[in-house]
């Protein structure tokens, strides 16, 4: 089976995590602050807390933006189900924003709306999580634009875009929102097997951050409310976590750093190499700004359904039976049992569910073969069974 992502690992990142292995630190070494370092400074971010998960890093992001109970935060319903946990996990009411049926992220005219009627009545929300679809970045101006009229912070969760650009800047930069969070599962763009990290300017949100991730725990002076005892002191001054990475983790994270830039361009080329080999298929294949860099973790193509005799179904199970791994990113996150029981309804998002009907995810990551995608492209004419 041709999977639709995986992790390209190299002699060099097998011979750091060794290296730790035989050094005195596996945690709370010197690897974690060298990662941050590195990925915040591709970034252009100040800071950067590298934590165990993307999921983690959401968790405390809202949470040192103050979302709590009584608040309302919002965010798209076409991403992994993390995005909009993290507010749940912090006592907050979530809702929705549909999605722009082009670009297939959260769509600013479909936001400005809803928020005019949020206004009305007293819900607008404290937290908007923006999701970079793919890899292809969000309108961040047009919703910055919202964010200062209607006073809500924003949370960039880019777990499919780190390495790639808004306009000039690369994403996690931080010019057009609170804090960015970058996920290195092995599927996404580079890997420490589990791992994320939290990025952000300002310096207020990263020291509460690195103390919510080790338990809420500080031996910072400024912070703590009393002298210390003793040089044996700590004070627990909030109730965190412990969200932290290893020294494995980050050396394969710091080892990854040297090969995002040739990862992208590779993803760029198979983007554009199946481009070409769709033309003439009845699908609709991914839209590019032209002024934006993808991250291109994902090339989800739309079945023209009206004009084919098979169903979505059909075509997805006919690759499966044919060795190629698609997948569907995502189930639109409101019509998860979980928050169908919160009230929400399908079609309470309409192009989400439009997405949803026609998506299928073909595989990209950097070692896909020519060969392979030439089989993926055959087994998808196979499965439309059409004139193409
Ligand atoms: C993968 C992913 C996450 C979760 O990342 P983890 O590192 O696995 O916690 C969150 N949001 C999106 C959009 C993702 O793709």
């Amino acid at each position: 089976m041709i999977p639709y992502g995986k992790q390209d690992i190299s002699k060099a990142d097998i011979d750091a995590v060794l290296e730790v292995l035989s050094s005195d630190f596996l945690t709370q070494g010197p690897k974690v602050p060298e990662f941050e370092r590195s990925v915040a400074g591709y970034a252009g971010a100040k800071y950067g807390i590298a934590v165990n998960s993307a999921t983690s890093a959401l968790h405390v992001a809202c949470k040192v933006l103050d979302l709590g109970p009584g608040d309302w935060f919002w965010t798209t319903p076409v991403t992994f189900v993390a995005s909009a946990n993290c507010g749940l996990y912090c006592g907050a009411r979530v809702d929705f924003v549909d999605i722009d049926p082009i670009t297939w992220n959260l769509c600013p005219r479909a936001l400005e709306s809803k928020l005019r009627k949020a206004e009305v009545e007293g819900r607008v929300p404290k937290v908007l999580v923006v999701v970079h679809f793919c890899g292809q970045p969000c309108d961040m101006s047009a919703i910055q634009d919202l964010s200062q009229r209607y006073g809500f912070r924003i949370i960039e969760d880019a777990s499919h875009a780190i390495g790639g650009k808004y306009r000039s800047e690369f994403i996690g930069g931080g010019s057009f929102s609170d804090i960015t969070v970058f996920s290195f599962h092995p599927v996404k763009n580079i890997t420490t097997a589990e791992g994320g990290m939290a990025l952000t300017n300002c310096d207020v949100l990263a020291r509460r951050m690195r103390m919510l991730i080790g338990h809420g725990i500080t031996r910072d002076l400024d912070v703590m409310t009393h002298e210390p005892d003793g040089p044996w002191y700590y004070q627990q001054v909030e109730l965190g976590f412990n969200y932290r990475m290893t020294e494995l983790q980050a050396a394969l994270g710091i080892s990854q750093m040297s090969r995002l830039a040739s990862f992208i361009a590779r993803r760029h080329e198979i983007a554009r190499h199946y481009d070409s080999l769709l033309d003439g298929f009845p699908v609709i294949t991914p839209w590019q700004h032209p002024d934006d860099y993808s991250g291109m973790h994902l090339y989800v193509i739309r079945v023209r359904l009206d004009t084919i005799s098979r169903t979505h179904r059909q075509v997805f199970e006919s690759m499966r039976q044919q060795g190629v791994g698609v997948q569907l990113h995502y189930i639109p996150v409101h019509t998860q049992p979980y928050y169908r029981a919160m009230g929400f309804e399908p079609e309470d998002f309409p192009e989400a569910m439009n997405y949803y009907r026609e998506a299928i995810s073909l595989p990209i990551f950097p070692g896909l073969t020519d060969v392979q995608q030439s089989q993926v492209i055959d087994s998808l004419r196979q499965a439309l069974g059409s004139r193409v």
